[in-house]
């Protein structure tokens, strides 16, 4: 089985190594070409289009930053949806629309090729851990195909069904139960100290009882503002929260916690905080 991946940032960098790894031949394909040189020293093939990438494989994978990166790979000039062979499956793993994820599944459908949406949780170690929770849906027959890809990249695969928008919806509401803990916390966290509790403190209370490494990682990033380097930029926080928006509103669903997040780190980013981690959510609040 052959696998293109298209797209090496800090997610698609270990995921295109774990393929490696699991003896698949790779062919790498990345906007700045810096990035595939390590990959061709390891034996990978290096094309120079996203469609010459997708020439060569039976999957592509895509990991690039949003709806817009990821349509211009496929649709745009040299674009993979070009190369892919009939029957070939593409797999994207970026967090994107709803909406666009439908226009996807249809555009590969009419060339008779697969689209599988596998969004996935967890951040660059754990990807490079293979540890990462991958959300599938797509096509039977496709998914059956890339399940040993996928398990090869991840602890758990949860199968949402045969319409890929289903597993971009519920990563999007994955990321909108980070941000309500994120209000929620810094919210707890900033009336606490007006009684006298340093956020550690509370912190201890509060994973008494909800025990959960969410609470812990992101609580500890807050009490020792460790902002910086930003594992999740704001500016990406941002991004995913109106994408919930965006998709309640597809199903004319309400999140009015999304609102109010969406207006903190609007106002954050204003004050030049976009490029820290999105725990200083906190710091939005308290300006
Ligand atoms: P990243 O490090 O910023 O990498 C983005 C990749 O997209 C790079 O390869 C970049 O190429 C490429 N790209 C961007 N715009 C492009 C364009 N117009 N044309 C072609 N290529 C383009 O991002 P990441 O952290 O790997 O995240 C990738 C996706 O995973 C995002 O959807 C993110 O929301 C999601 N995600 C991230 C995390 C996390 O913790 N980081 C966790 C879960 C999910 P260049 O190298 O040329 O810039």
């Amino acid at each position: 089985m052959k696998i293109a991946v298209i797209g090496l940032g800090n997610m698609g960098q270990p995921i295109a190594q774990n393929v490696l790894q699991a003896g698949y031949r790779l062919t790498v394909y990345n906007r700045t070409k810096e990035k595939t040189e390590e990959f061709a020293s390891q034996g990978a093939q290096v094309a120079k289009t996203p469609r010459q990438a997708a020439e060569t494989a039976d999957i592509v994978v895509t990991m690039l930053s949003d709806d817009n990166s990821v349509s211009a790979v496929t649709f745009g000039k040299d674009g993979l949806i070009e190369g892919l062979s009939e029957n070939g499956i593409h797999i994207s793993m970026s967090t994107i629309s709803v909406e666009f994820s439908e226009k996807l599944a249809a555009a590969h459908a009419e060339k008779g090729q697969s689209f599988l949406a596998a969004p996935v949780l967890g951040r660059p170690d754990a990807a490079a851990n293979a540890a990462l929770r991958i959300i599938a849906a797509g096509p039977a027959e496709a998914k059956k195909t890339a399940k040993p890809l996928l398990e090869s990249l991840s602890q758990q695969v949860f199968d949402v069904g045969e319409e890929s928008k289903t597993a971009n919806a519920a990563k999007i509401s994955i990321n909108f139960l980070l941000v309500s803990m994120l209000e929620a916390l810094s919210e707890s966290f900033l009336m606490m100290e007006k009684y006298g509790l340093e956020q550690k403190q509370f912190l201890a209370i509060a994973n008494a009882l909800f025990s959960s490494p969410v609470y812990q990682n992101y609580g500890t990033i807050m009490a020792e503002q460790t902002f910086e380097p930003a594992g999740f930029k704001m500016s990406l926080g941002l991004k995913d929260t109106n994408l919930a928006l965006a998709a309640a509103e597809q199903v004319s669903a309400k999140l009015p916690l999304a609102e109010l997040a969406k207006s903190h780190f609007e106002n954050g980013i204003e004050k030049g905080l976009g490029n820290l981690d999105w725990a200083a959510l906190i710091t939005c609040i308290e300006k």
